[in-house]
């Protein structure tokens, strides 16, 4: 039975490099899950692999502003050059339905959504340590030195903004993360404040 019919919105954030994508992938592929993703748009060229519409939406700059000036943007930011939102709309509808969504993203837009929505569920990934992070950088090969260096100097900011998040989880190990991920999801559910009133109600035979 359940006692909260509100969907959670849940925002994996973190520094560049600590392994958000690969953590929110096995979090998806674990058994019985019933999460949804909300897919980000991007001005980001697409990587190798990455697909339209799985990944990313990729849209060009023009597109992007267009949309920031129309207010289609639940959080945006500008990483790194290349600008990243998420649809707002969509992810309105997807909670209004009672769903669990999912936001994988840097941590200027995930403090903008705390400023928004009040009762989503905020955790700060971090590596185990700060070689682990610039050695994940480097390995992944997908930036050219200037950008390896940008994205580096910008993590050693963002650790320091790790106490504006409800939950800080260490990412040692993929699959680790994802079950301490999965574990937070499902305390949050039984949270008093979510659950209630509709406990309330029951009680009073409504
Ligand atoms: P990448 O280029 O490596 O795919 O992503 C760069 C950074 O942007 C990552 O930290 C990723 O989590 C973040 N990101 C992806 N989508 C969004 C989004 O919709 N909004 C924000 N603010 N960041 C995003």
């Amino acid at each position: 039975m359940k006692l909260n019919e509100r969907g959670l919105l849940i925002v994996i954030s973190g520094p560049s490099g600590v392994g958000k994508s690969s953590v929110r992938k096995a979090l998806f592929d674990m058994p019985g899950q019933d999460l949804v993703y909300s897919i980000s748009m991007t001005t980001r060229k697409p990587r190798n692999g990455e697909k339209e519409g799985v990944d990313y939406y990729f849209v060009t700059k023009e597109t992007f502003e267009e949309k920031i000036k129309n207010g289609e943007f639940l959080e945006w930011a500008n990483f790194v050059g290349n600008y990243y939102g998420t649809p707002r709309e969509k992810v309105e509808e997807l909670l209004d339905e009672g769903m669990q969504v999912v936001l994988e993203i840097e941590v200027d837009g995930a403090l903008q959504v705390r400023r928004q929505m009040k009762d989503a569920v905020f955790i700060f990934l971090v590596p185990p340590s700060k070689e682990a992070l610039i050695n994940r950088l480097k390995s992944r090969g997908t930036e050219c030195a200037d950008e390896l260096q940008e994205r580096i100097d910008k993590a050693e900011k963002e650790y320091l903004l790790a106490y504006k998040y409800d939950y800080i989880v260490v990412n040692d190990e993929v699959n680790n993360a994802a079950d301490r991920i999965m574990a937070i999801i499902r305390a949050e559910h039984a949270r008093t404040e979510r659950t209630i009133h509709k406990y309330v109600e029951l009680m009073e035979g409504k």
